[in-house]
């Protein structure tokens, strides 16, 4: 069976209606019946105690005359009672006098009662003893019998007592046939309960069945126009008309949403097509975009390009320019000839120094201008550019002032290159400027905060100079610009060094301005930030002194590969006086074929060739087993970052930027071929002074030269050394190759030609170098005056 609360409405009902019903008719029902049996009951006393009396007036003439025949048959008349179960009399002192036993036998006769034997009569002491009103109370429903005393009285005296005993029987069957009739009202009482309930709860269970049915409908079919049907006005209307009202509310809002969402599609539908339409415009814009980032791109490869191919188209000429110069400076010693070279050689340099401006600029504008900080003592810096720009100085007449703080730290943390760069720059624009008064430079620290180990570091380029106009002061930092109306013969330059200057300024983490008054002069302030200050130096070793002049490689074959001619001369007029063979080669084919055919010890590559460049003749060269060693060095015009990139990845052995000197030539190619550097050198001039008088140079005047080169030479040499400055250097460079003129002494000449060179470039590296090796020119001038006394008819060419 279902527990209660799993039953449907309908039974739920019926079972609550049947217990209801039941409950309250055994309620009744018990109720009846213990009124029917205490009434019952009520009715047999009062039926007895009439018999008693009666009985007790009828005896007591018997009693009076002790007649017990007479009283039993009184008592026997007591027969006609069915309940009477035993009847006694006693006297009036308590004793037996009569007693009739219906049950029994009904014709008991009487006898004395036996007190203690179960089922008889008590004695009527105890029987007195039990009853305070004269008649026992039993238990007139669950005992089987009631008793029953009542006194005798005749004439105001009690003569007896008269003793009922009588069964309940009687009441008994009548509670039995009232319970059965109950039982049956009962049953059909609880029929008819149930049909009636079953067809009540119709009333309240069909309108929720019916409302069931009807949500489940609505949920099947998902349609909210079905409505539920009101049958009565009660609660159960009243929740099918709230129900009714909520699917119209329902149905509304879905009316409502279906609108909505008709016109929700119409506008996605619009949108979209917007959309696409606008998609169509983006996808132009982006195309646009993307084609003008394009055309950015190749505008900027072009530049990059230009940049590079100018860059590379003018130091190809100039290698040829600058290095036949070299060389005819060293074969030529008319003062007219001399000095018409000298201007040559200062334009190449000035061309050159403007591409290394523009390439710079170039450098600096597309983030490729890498810094290198390394300890430098910013004093002999200072002393340098004082030797460089002393000759200007006293050719313009102006004052030249140095104030170095006496606080600044020994060394600072700085890239040496580009703080000489802007140093130059501004002194150098400074004297340009000038026309009298001073110069002044001053270095200085913002505060002493370099025991923190970092500094503010101040320099400030002053002159009494022409100034510059307010409104011009920004601008002059913009690359290409001058002050306006500025005389381009008078000043020259090309506007580039300032712009330079402030990115460099820029890059090393620092700011450039300037104060200036027209005709008054110009402050040029430049402040590097966080200039770290070292604990130490680490001094760059000065490498093995290699004077070119005193090399002498071994025999062996050289492939010079370039697509201009007097490029491959030039290489080849370095060779002259050397054991190397020169085989050429004027692109790549050729030198593929020729290094197969010769197997050169060295080839020396260009790399922008027609037919075939530099990388792809290196590797096809590669490809020969035999040729797999050869060392081969890219020779480029292209001063570029990405071209060197390239030659390092490409698996050259080095490279060397034209235009290339002699001595860098030489000195780069002691790492690929067999070379001495011999005692005795087989040149052997003979005659001095006079040009008639060239090659012939004999030991006296050699002892002559000699002397000059140990006493003076010396001096010089010994400054230079000492001090570093660029003017010391110069000033020994020039001594020594005036001599080496003067005295047509090749080896001289060249020597000092180097160095001021190196001097003029600022090449510290190559300076260190050449004096380092300069003990050996008196060594081997001593050598040749020796040669000279011994072979005095030798006559070598110079
Ligand atoms: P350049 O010196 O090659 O013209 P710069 O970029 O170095 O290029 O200088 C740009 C311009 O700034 C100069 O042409 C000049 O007009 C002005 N200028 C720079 N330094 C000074 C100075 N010390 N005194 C006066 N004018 C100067």
């Amino acid at each position: 069976m279902k527990p209660f609360r799993y039953l449907s409405i309908k039974y739920k009902l019926i079972t609550l209606m049947m217990f209801i019903s039941g409950f309250i008719l055994l309620l009744a029902s018990a109720g009846v019946m213990i009124n029917e049996a205490v009434s019952f009951r009520g009715r047999m006393l009062k039926e007895f105690s009439t018999l008693t009396k009666v009985v007790g007036g009828n005896i007591i003439a018997a009693l009076t005359f002790t007649d017990h025949e007479a009283a039993r048959e009184t008592l026997a008349t007591l027969k006609v009672q069915p309940n009477i179960i035993n009847v006694q009399i006693f006297t009036a002192q308590g004793e037996l006098f009569a007693e009739y036993h219906f049950k029994d036998d009904q014709a008991n006769s009487i006898h004395p009662h036996k007190q203690g034997k179960n089922g008889d009569p008590p004695p009527l002491a105890i029987l007195k003893k039990t009853t305070e009103h004269g008649f026992l109370e039993g238990y007139p429903f669950f005992d089987d019998h009631f008793d029953l005393l009542q006194d005798i009285v005749f004439e105001n005296q009690v003569v007896g007592t008269i003793y009922i005993q009588a069964g309940l029987d009687e009441i008994r069957s009548h509670l039995i046939w009232y319970l059965i009739a109950c039982g049956v009202v009962f049953s059909g009482l609880g029929l008819g309960a149930y049909l009636i309930s079953a067809r009540l709860q119709v009333v309240i269970s069909l309108p929720i069945l019916e409302l069931t049915r009807t949500v489940q409908n609505i949920s099947d079919e998902q349609n909210y126009a079905i409505r539920a049907e009101k049958k009565s006005y009660d609660e159960l209307g009243t929740l099918i008309d709230g129900f009714n009202a909520m699917l119209t509310q329902i149905q509304l809002r879905g009316q409502k949403l279906a609108r909505h969402r008709e016109q929700l599609e119409e506008k996605v539908t619009l949108r979209t097509a917007e959309l696409a339409l606008a998609n169509n415009g983006l996808e132009n814009t982006v195309l646009e975009l993307q084609r003008a980032k394009e055309a950015a791109e190749i505008a900027n490869r072009a530049k990059s390009e230009f940049l590079a191919n100018m860059s590379h188209e003018i130091r190809t000429p100039m290698n040829a320019v600058l290095g036949f110069t070299e060389l005819l400076d060293g074969l030529i010693t008319d003062p007219i000839q001399k000095n018409y070279l000298s201007s040559v050689q200062t334009g190449g340099k000035n061309l050159m120094m403007l591409i290394n401006d523009i390439l710079d600029l170039s450098k600096i504008e597309a983030g490729k201008m890498d810094i290198h900080p390394e300890p430098i003592n910013i004093a002999i810096i200072v002393e340098e550019l004082t030797q460089i720009f002393q000759v200007k100085f006293s050719e313009k007449g102006l004052e030249w002032q140095t104030d170095i703080s006496p606080d600044m730290p020994t060394q600072l943390m700085i890239d040496e290159v580009r703080l000489r760069q802007v140093l130059v720059n501004l002194i150098g624009n400074a004297i340009k400027f000038t026309e009298h008064g001073y110069v002044r430079l001053a270095i200085t620290s913002a505060s002493n905060t370099y025991e923190s180990g970092c500094l503010d570091l101040i320099i400030t380029v002053e002159d009494s100079g022409i100034g510059i106009p307010e409104n011009q002061q920004k601008l002059i930092f913009e690359a290409f610009k001058q002050q306006d109306g500025q005389a381009t013969r008078q000043y020259g330059g090309t506007g580039l060094g300032l712009a330079i200057t402030q990115r460099l300024a820029d890059i090393m983490g620092g700011t450039i301005r300037v104060k200036s008054k027209v005709g008054h002069g110009s402050i040029f302030k430049v402040v590097l930030n966080h200039i770290e200050v070292p604990e130490t130096r680490v001094s760059s070793a000065p490498s093995k002194p290699s004077d070119e002049q005193q090399i002498v490689f071994d025999a062996a074959s050289v492939l010079v590969v370039d697509d201009i001619p007097y490029n491959r001369q030039l290489i080849k007029a370095y060779f002259r006086d050397t054991l190397i063979t020169v085989i050429e080669a004027e692109n790549g084919h050729e030198a593929v074929r020729c290094a197969q055919q010769h197997v050169p010890a060295l080839i020396l590559m260009d790399l922008r060739m027609p037919l075939m460049d530099g990388y792809e003749a290196l590797r096809k060269i590669r490809q020969i087993k035999k040729l797999q060693a050869t060392p081969i060095l890219a020779v480029t015009a292209s001063a570029m970052k990405q071209e060197l990139d390239k030659i390092k990845k490409c698996g050259f052995d080095g490279y060397m930027l034209k235009p290339v000197s002699k001595k860098t030539l030489f000195q780069k190619i002691t790492h690929f071929l067999p070379y001495s550097v011999p005692d005795v050198v087989s040149e052997l001039p003979e005659k001095i002074k006079t040009p008639e008088a060239e090659s012939e140079i004999n030991a006296s005047t050699l002892a002559e030269v000699a002397e000059m080169i140990e006493s003076k030479g010396a001096d010089l040499w010994n400054i230079a050394m000492k001090t570093g400055n660029f003017g010391d250097v110069k000033k020994f460079g020039t001594y020594i190759k005036q001599l080496g003129e003067s005295y047509t002494l090749k080896l001289l000449t060249d020597f000092g030609a180097d160095l001021i060179f190196y001097a003029g470039s600022f090449d510290v590296e190559n300076i260190m170098k050449t004096l380092e090796a300069y003990p050996s020119i008196p060594e081997r001038v001593e050598k040749l005056r020796k040669q000279a006394s011994e072979h005095p008819t030798s006559n070598i060419e110079t």
